[in-house]
């Protein structure tokens, strides 16, 4: 049986942005898992959007996030609704930049 003390601990938790790298390319990353009850890993970049960058990130296909600070200064990532606005940072999904193709350097 789960204490449910813990379960809870762990769920309120789950959302914390953790900083790591990207095992592919190297590059700063944050992880979480977004969302209470279908929840989702994100792999997100670090660096805030502004509307500019948010437009061409959902345009080039990748989800954005709300990266919220709480009083206590946990940083968590949540969904974000494109339709409405938000006073938090905006942040969106890693891509990792082209790597060259070898015969493309032939
Ligand atoms: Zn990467």
């Amino acid at each position: 049986m789960t204490n449910p003390g813990i379960a809870a601990k762990i769920a309120a938790s789950a959302d914390h942005a953790k900083p790591g790298t990207c095992p592919r390319c190297g590059k700063p990353v944050l992880r979480a898992r977004a969302g209470r009850i279908a929840a989702l890993d994100v792999v997100a970049d670090p660096q805030p959007l502004d509307l500019n960058g948010e437009i061409l990130a959902r345009l080039d296909g990748r989800l954005t996030w709300r990266l919220i600070t709480t009083a206590l200064g946990i940083q968590r990532i949540a969904w974000r609704s494109p339709t409405v606005p938000t006073s938090d940072l905006v942040i969106a999904d890693h891509t990792c930049p082209p790597q060259p193709i070898q015969e493309a350097l032939l």
